[in-house]
């Protein structure tokens, strides 16, 4: 495992970790150029209310209008889960060269999982993939995620329940 992959994945995670405690899923991503960060971003879906604001399109879109390019050759994107359809798409619209993945989406992602866009014969470019850079990290935060996100689901359902027993209870009572 490469030192730096490992550096800057960790860089990615923060921002899913910044994600997180925002209630958003934790997905962070960073693109780098050159030796440098030139984007950094976490999903924002929830706060900017719309579905395709997923960490790998906004990191995109800021690392295109630093570089003044659309093309993002010779960049490596560092994404802490697999990255979906339209994001891996996106990428390879973006003829980024390299793509490393923290945990593999077996849900929706689209480098090899579910699809495999990242590198397919019918499309005019391919991206490198390097899977499983601080795997364990990159998923249990989504797993802790989760399984808060289930448990609170969990409690609303219970405290509905309790007040229709109330309510239930105060009509017996009149
Ligand atoms: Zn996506």
């Amino acid at each position: 495992m490469l030192k730096l992959d490992l550096l800057y994945m960790s860089e990615a995670l923060k921002q899913a970790k910044i994600a997180f405690e925002k209630d958003e899923v934790p997905v962070g991503a960073v693109i780098v150029h050159n030796g440098k960060i030139i984007a950094r971003a976490h999903n924002q879906i929830k706060l900017l209310k719309d579905p395709t604001a997923h960490a790998e399109m906004i990191a995109i879109t800021q690392a295109a209008s630093y570089l003044g390019n659309e093309r993002l050759l010779n960049a490596t994107m560092y994404a802490t889960i697999e990255p979906c359809p339209m994001c891996t798409g996106a990428l390879v619209l973006a003829r980024i060269k390299r793509l490393c993945i923290g945990a593999s989406d077996p849900k929706t992602g689209a480098c090899g999982s579910v699809f495999n866009i990242a590198d397919n014969k019918r499309l005019n470019h391919r991206l490198q993939v390097k899977k499983g850079v601080l795997e364990e990290e990159c998923a249990s935060l989504l797993k802790e995620f989760f399984s808060r996100l289930r448990s609170d689901i969990g409690k609303a359902a219970g405290s509905r329940r309790q007040s229709v027993s109330e309510a239930q209870a105060g009509k017996k009572k009149r």
